[in-house]
């Protein structure tokens, strides 16, 4: 293998958006996506998965980078899925937020790449750019009576500028702003860098706006692989609380000697009231229960002591469940979820919260509830509300009183 392609291979390794992707990985790149994802999650389903969802969170979060990066074939496995994970969610401002944290994370990457390396990034696609090893001077600024002195490694074709900062506002990098000769622009490293990651971000964005049904059809298909569906449905559920978090968004955990199950959805009184009655319980509502007391932080013996009624209990064996899904930090389902699986229990406990929604303030119409943590932050939302009325009303009462 020549020099220049083992370069590539490490470039694309890091780099797995660059276009010589589906040349020199083709057995990779053009694999049928069922195929491509059944191996995948054949092996290693687990730590793929980790790394997904962190990457989701971080989204979700809108926070600036993402750190887990090793840079191995792996690497590009994980490109992949991820646009073909973007493409099945189908939501807008899913697709932004991870095109938003990707291209950023690329940014910090590219901006401590070589230069020389920045070159090939930029032949590979296809942009027009020189390379000078050794900088070049195109300005001379007086300030202050000092001189100061403009160089730069680069230069890149007008038309290619243009291309790159088509969807950039900022003022200076309007075309008038910026030094130009023979139709190429001197352009720094960090702002060749932020054409880069437009450029990345780009490429996650052109997802958006596909036929639905094609995504229909791939979606069914995708989901019929255990370990893939298990994935989807954790962000979606990661989604799901994300959305929720407005008006009610308020921290609401565990607090020693007080109660919290009035303010429980049915879904899960329902569970709780199987425990006590020593009834099994299934893996899945098991799993759902030890997921919905982590986010409200009850103490891992707290949660134990909720199986302790079950037939098959044992201590230690629950103790070491119970302490491992805290550690995955999974997400309850969401209600969507809950109904496919049978455990919305709306019905059944005729929950007019659950059944009908509630007037959300914010966007001036009815919503349903779509997680049942939603469900306990609006509870307890409304009665402390109540209680701040119960309270306030004997002062005005007094005042009347006095009056
Ligand atoms: S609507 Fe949601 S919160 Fe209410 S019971 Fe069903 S799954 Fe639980």
């Amino acid at each position: 293998m020549s020099e220049k392609i083992d370069l590539q291979i490490e470039l694309l390794q890091h780099y797995p958006w660059l276009p010589s992707l589906k040349e020199l990985y083709h057995h990779i790149a053009s694999k049928d996506p069922h195929l491509f994802i059944s191996e995948l999650f054949s092996e290693k389903a687990d730590s793929i998965k980790q790394r997904f969802l962190k990457l989701f969170a971080n989204a979700f979060e809108n926070r600036e980078s993402f750190d887990h990066f090793p840079i191995n074939e792996s690497n590009i496995n994980f490109y992949l899925v991820l646009k073909i994970l973007v493409y099945i969610l189908n939501t807008d401002a899913i697709t932004n937020r991870v095109a938003n944290l990707y291209s950023k994370t690329m940014y910090k990457e590219l901006s401590q790449e070589n230069d020389y390396y920045l070159y090939q990034i930029c032949q590979d696609l296809n942009l027009d750019v020189k390379y000078y090893q050794n900088s070049i001077q195109y300005r001379i600024r007086i300030i202050k009576d000092k001189k100061e002195l403009s160089k730069t490694h680069f230069r890149i074709y007008f038309i290619d500028f243009l291309k790159l900062t088509s969807n950039l506002q900022d003022e200076y990098r309007k075309l008038v702003n910026n030094p130009i000769s023979e139709g190429y622009i001197f352009i720094l490293k960090q702002n060749l860098v932020r054409l880069l990651q437009e450029y990345v971000r780009g490429k996650i964005l052109e997802i958006k706006g596909k036929e639905d049904q094609d995504i229909t059809n791939l979606r069914e298909t995708l989901l019929k692989i255990p370990h893939f569906k298990d994935l989807y449905e954790h962000i979606k559920n990661l989604w799901e609380l994300k959305k929720e978090e407005f008006e009610y968004s308020i921290e609401i955990e565990f607090k020693d000697g007080e109660r919290m199950d009035h303010i429980f959805p049915p879904c899960i009184i329902h569970i709780l009231r199987q425990a006590q009655e020593g009834s099994n319980l299934t893996h899945t509502e098991r799993l759902f229960l030890v997921f919905f007391l982590h986010s409200l932080k009850y103490p891992i013996k707290n949660i134990v002591d909720v199986f302790s009624t079950l037939p098959d209990f044992d201590r230690e064996k629950t103790t070491y469940q119970v302490n491992f899904a805290k550690n995955k930090g999974y997400t309850p389902h969401s209600c969507e979820t809950l109904k496919s699986l049978n455990l919305c229990k709306a019905s059944e406990y005729s929950d007019e919260l659950c059944l009908k929604g509630y007037y959300s303030k914010k966007h001036g119409e009815e919503r349903k509830i779509k997680h049942p943590l939603f469900y306990v932050q609006y509870m307890h939302f409304k009665s402390s509300n109540k209680q701040y009325k119960n309270t306030a009303k004997p002062k005005k009462e007094k005042r009347d009183a006095k009056s």
